[in-house]
C-alpha cells in the first residue's frame, strides 16, 4: 500500500514551524482562544502535524504552514494562561496541529503550567510518544498532564484511507498508549484514547476495541468518539478527497458528548 513516512514530513514540517532563537525554541501557533471544549479550555493552536488527515478541521495550518507567528514559550504560557483566568476554566491545552513537533518548546510549557492549578490536555496523534519511549518518560514528570490520544481510523487500512501514511504507522498509536501506561500514566484518566469514527464499519471499530483491551481494559471504557463537524473548510477539503462520512454533524447541532 502506497503513502508517505510520517517521521519524514514531520522532520521536514519541523523546519517551517519550529526555531531556536537566542537557545529558546519558539513554535508557530495561529491563534489563542477560549471554548466550551472539555466543559470550557483556553487553547493554544499550533501550526504544522506530521500527518496529513483528509478530514481536518485545521488543514488550513497543517497542511499549509506559511501562516502563523513564531512564540516563545512563555509568550504562549502568558496568552493561554490569562485566557484561563479571565474565564474561570480548569483545562488548558496545545491543539490545531502535532505539539510534540516542538519538544523542547512543550516542556518548557508543561513546566510553566505544572506550577498554576490547571490541568494541562496534551492532544497528540501519539505517533512521536509511540516511536520514542523517552517522550512519554519526559510527559510522565508532570503530574498535571493527560494524554488524548487521536487514532486516526479504527485500523491500519482506515489509517492509510484517511491519512494518506502508510499504514503501518497507525501502530505506533497503539504504541504510545503503552509506552504512557508503562511510564505511570492511569490509563481511562491520564491516559486515553479518541478516534475518528466518521468513516469506520462497526466491524473494524470492534476490532479497534480489542487491541485496546489487550493493553488495558480501562482504555476502551474511556473511548472518545470523534466525528466529522462540517464546517465549511472541512466540507472543502472531503470534497477535494472525495471522503464521505458515514456520520457526520453540521456545526449547529454538535452532540453534547463531543463538547
Ligand atoms: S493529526 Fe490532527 S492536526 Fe494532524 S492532520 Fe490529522 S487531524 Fe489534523
Amino acid at each position: 500500500m502506497q503513502g508517505y513516512d510520517p517521521f519524514q514530513l514531520g522532520e521536514a514540517t519541523r523546519k517551517s514551524v519550529v526555531r531556536v532563537v537566542g537557545g529558546v525554541e519558539e513554535r508557530k501557533y495561529y491563534r489563542f482562544r477560549g471554548g466550551r471544549w472539555y466543559g470550557g479550555i483556553a487553547t493554544g493552536d499550533v501550526v504544522g502535524c506530521n500527518l496529513r488527515c483528509k478530514f481536518c478541521w485545521s488543514w488550513r495550518f497543517t497542511h499549509i504552514t506559511d501562516k502563523g507567528y513564531f512564540r516563545r514559550p512563555e509568550e504562549a504560557f502568558e496568552k493561554i494562561f490569562a485566557i484561563a483566568s479571565r474565564k474561570g476554566y480548569k483545562y488548558v491545552r496545545v491543539s490545531g496541529g502535532e505539539p510534540t513537533l516542538s519538544l523542547n518548546h512543550l516542556q518548557e510549557l508543561l513546566k510553566l503550567f505544572s506550577e498554576t492549578k490547571y490541568v494541562f490536555i496534551l492532544e497528540t496523534n501519539g505517533l512521536l510518544i509511540g516511536k520514542e519511549y523517552s517522550l512519554a518518560k519526559m510527559l510522565s514528570n508532570y503530574s498535571n498532564v493527560v494524554v488524548r490520544v487521536s487514532f486516526k481510523g479504527a485500523t491500519e487500512e482506515e489509517f492509510n484511507m484517511l491519512t494518506g501514511a502508510k499504514p503501518e504507522f497507525f501502530n505506533y498509536q497503539f504504541k504510545a498508549l503503552e509506552n504512557l501506561i508503562e511510564v505511570g500514566f492511569k490509563p481511562g484518566e491520564e491516559v486515553y484514547p479518541a478516534i475518528m469514527l466518521s468513516f469506520s464499519t462497526d466491524e473494524n471499530y470492534a476490532k479497534f476495541k480489542k487491541r485496546l483491551m489487550e493493553i488495558n481494559p480501562r482504555l476502551v471504557e474511556s473511548i472518545d468518539e470523534e466525528y466529522v463537524i462540517l464546517y465549511p473548510h472541512v466540507i472543502e477539503l472531503l470534497k477535494k478527497n472525495k471522503l464521505r462520512p458515514r456520520l457526520a454533524f453540521t456545526p449547529d447541532n454538535i452532540p453534547q458528548c463531543m463538547i
